[in-house]
C-alpha cells in the first residue's frame, strides 16, 4: 500500500502557502504516476503558483517496488542505524520472511531515485556500484578541477548515463557490455557475498573490491 497526506508548504520566496502531496510510502506498481515523478526526478518538486520559485521539498519516505520485489529507505544520516533496525522489526513483526526481497537505505533523494531506476531496468545495483567506482576514481583523476563530490547513475533514451556532481557538471555514458562484463566477471563473487547489505553504495562497491 502507499501512504500519502496532503501537507501545507510555505513559498521560500513570496510566503504563500500551498498544498503539497507527501509520500511516507510510495508502491511504485500502485501509483505509476508518482512512480514515474520519482524516475524523473520530479516527485520532490515544488513549484508556486503565485510566484513559480522551485525548490525541493525533502522528506524521508519507504519506496516499494513490488514487481522487482525491492524496498528502498530513504532516511536522512543520523536515522540509518534506526531505519535498519525499524527495518528488521517489520519483517520480524509481520512474520514473513521475505528473502527473495532486496531491501536498501539510501540518505538523499538523488540516491532514492537513483535505486528507482536501476530496480526499474531490472539492473543490479552491486554492479552499477562498482561501475560508478571506476568511473568515479577515473573521472577525479582526468578532471581534478571538476572536484567531484557524488556520482549517479541514470537512463535516457534507453541509455546508461552517469552523472558526475561537482564545480563541474559532467557526464559519462557507461555501455551496456561494460554492465554485462562487470556483472559475469564478478557473478561468482556477488554471489557469495548474497544480497543482504542494506547500504549499497560507492563506500560498499570499494569494501567489495578491496576484500576477497
Ligand atoms: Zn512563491
Amino acid at each position: 500500500m502507499s501512504m500519502k497526506c496532503k501537507e501545507t508548504v510555505t513559498c521560500p520566496e513570496c510566503g504563500q502557502e500551498q498544498d503539497f502531496i507527501v509520500w511516507h510510502s510510495l508502491n511504485g506498481d500502485l501509483n505509476p504516476e508518482a512512480k514515474q515523478q520519482l524516475l524523473d526526478g520530479k516527485l520532490f518538486h515544488f513549484e508556486c503558483s503565485n510566484c513559480g520559485h522551485r525548490s525541493n521539498v525533502d522528506y524521508g519516505m519507504l519506496y516499494h517496488d513490488m514487481t522487482n520485489q525491492v524496498m528502498v529507505y530513504f532516511a536522512d544520516e543520523d536515522s540509518v542505524a534506526e531505519t535498519l533496525t525499524t527495518m528488521n522489526d517489520t519483517e520480524n513483526k509481520i512474520g514473513i520472511p521475505m528473502p527473495e526481497y532486496r531491501k536498501r537505505v539510501v540518505t538523499d533523494q538523488n540516491a532514492l531515485r537513483e535505486k528507482a531506476i536501476i530496480f526499474n531496468q531490472k539492473l543490479d545495483d552491486r554492479v552499477i556500484e562498482i561501475i560508478k567506482l571506476i568511473y568515479y576514481s577515473n573521472a577525479s583523476k582526468q578532471v581534478p578541477d571538476a572536484n567531484i563530490n557524488a556520482v549517479y547513475f541514470l537512463v535516457a533514451d534507453g541509455k546508461y548515463i552517469l552523472q558526475f556532481i561537482g564545480e563541474k557538471s559532467l557526464s559519462a555514458e557507461v555501455p551496456v557490455e561494460m554492465y554485462e562484463k562487470i556483472k559475469s566477471d564478478f557473478a561468482e563473487r556477488l554471489e557469495k557475498a548474497g544480497d543482504k547489505d542494506a547500504l549499497v553504495d560507492l563506500h560498499w562497491a570499494s569494501e567489495f573490491l578491496r576484500c576477497e
